[in-house]
């Protein structure tokens, strides 16, 4: 696979300076442990080049009655504290699936807008730039909860229910090239297997394979374009890569995968993925395993989020939330996933 040097290089100097001018942005950041639903990610120190350092202190919550996000790591042009900035205001709205938190800068602009799931987890966040216009997005999945998962798995197999949420913004051009941080990969997971997985999984969108019976009319495309060295981070490379969710911090701590997706000019640009090394069921190739993460039905789901699709409460949908453990139908688009991926590519 080709691998421009002068357009690594490049790529690599913009992350190092974005990375700098991030940090004052993040150091200050807040982070007590949230009620996270645990994957079991290890809370030992990072084991690889994508894990940031050390994310987080506790801070203020942006309002009262709601829970204070955990700080983030930096990340190169990465998400800002969530907190009330001086002279702004923060209003909270109940929304399906919990509470939407927005907070407005002094001049009255959008800074940013998270989702707290029932149990006040942070489950996504926009952040916008100060003419209102949406600059990054960060979603996560999580494993669903053991005692869900039977009766969620027969909801998740079996139905063709239309729910939609398309609040990302879309891309402009296809394909999506990106490139895998391969030296992230557990060792126990084949690198061949994880690429192809993850074409895969990328190809439920570009070849919009649905259980519903809906035409493939959507323009999107992906193409693997080989490995990469980059972290997550703006830093002009779309990745997808192994490490630690929780030291990503944010709505990300606690999660099973984490996405960030920039915007520019109202387009998505790049979106890098970071997938949990060590989720407390091992990853699976095969599928099928109530016992294993199936690793193409996380990806579907984060390619999802790359393409700008928010969560949707329901489990027919490969949006839903939580990835339910042993089986494989979220390999496969649902109806509210499927007729989006054509309406808005
Ligand atoms: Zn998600």
């Amino acid at each position: 696979m080709g691998r421009p040097f002068p357009r690594r290089i490049l790529a690599y100097a913009a992350c190092l300076a974005a990375t700098v001018a991030a940090v004052g942005g993040c150091s200050s950041d807040n982070g007590p442990a949230t009620t996270a639903r645990s994957t079991g990610t290890s809370p030992t120190a990072p084991t690889t080049p994508t894990t940031p350092t050390t994310p987080t202190t506790p801070g203020p919550p942006p309002a009262v009655g709601v829970p204070p996000m955990p700080g983030w790591a930096p990340v190169a042009d990465g998400p800002a504290p969530f907190t009330r900035p001086p002279g702004g205001a923060v209003t909270v709205a109940r929304v399906p699936g919990g509470r939407r938190v927005v907070i407005a800068r002094r001049d009255g602009s959008r800074l940013a807008e998270a989702e707290l799931d029932r149990s006040d987890v942070y489950r996504s966040v926009r952040y916008f730039d100060r003419r209102g216009r949406l600059r990054l997005v960060v979603d996560r999945l999580d494993a669903a909860p053991a005692l869900a998962t039977a009766r969620t798995a027969v909801a998740a197999a079996q139905g063709c229910r239309d729910a939609r949420n398309p609040t990302g913004a879309p891309w402009g051009a296809f394909p999506i090239n990106w490139r895998l941080n391969a030296r992230s990969v557990p060792r126990r997971l084949p690198r061949a297997g994880v690429v192809r997985a993850a074409q895969d999984a990328r190809a439920a969108w570009g070849a919009n394979r649905n259980r519903c019976g809906v035409p493939d009319a959507s323009r999107v495309a992906f193409r693997y374009r080989g490995a990469t060295r980059l972290p997550v981070g703006r830093n002009g490379v779309s990745s997808i890569g192994f490490g630690s969710v929780a030291a990503m911090g944010g709505v990300c701590r606690g999660a099973l995968a984490c996405t960030f997706t920039w915007v520019l000019g109202g387009r998505g640009i790049e979106s890098d993925t970071r997938l949990d090394a060590r989720p407390a069921r091992p990853y699976s190739l095969a599928g099928g395993r109530a016992d294993r993460t199936d690793l193409a039905s996380v990806i579907v789901h984060e390619t999802g989020h790359t393409l700008g699709f928010a969560h949707v409460y329901d489990p027919s949908n490969v949006m839903y939330p939580w990835l339910i453990a042993g089986t494989t139908s979220h390999r496969r688009l649902g109806l509210g996933d499927a007729r989006e991926n054509n309406g808005r590519y």
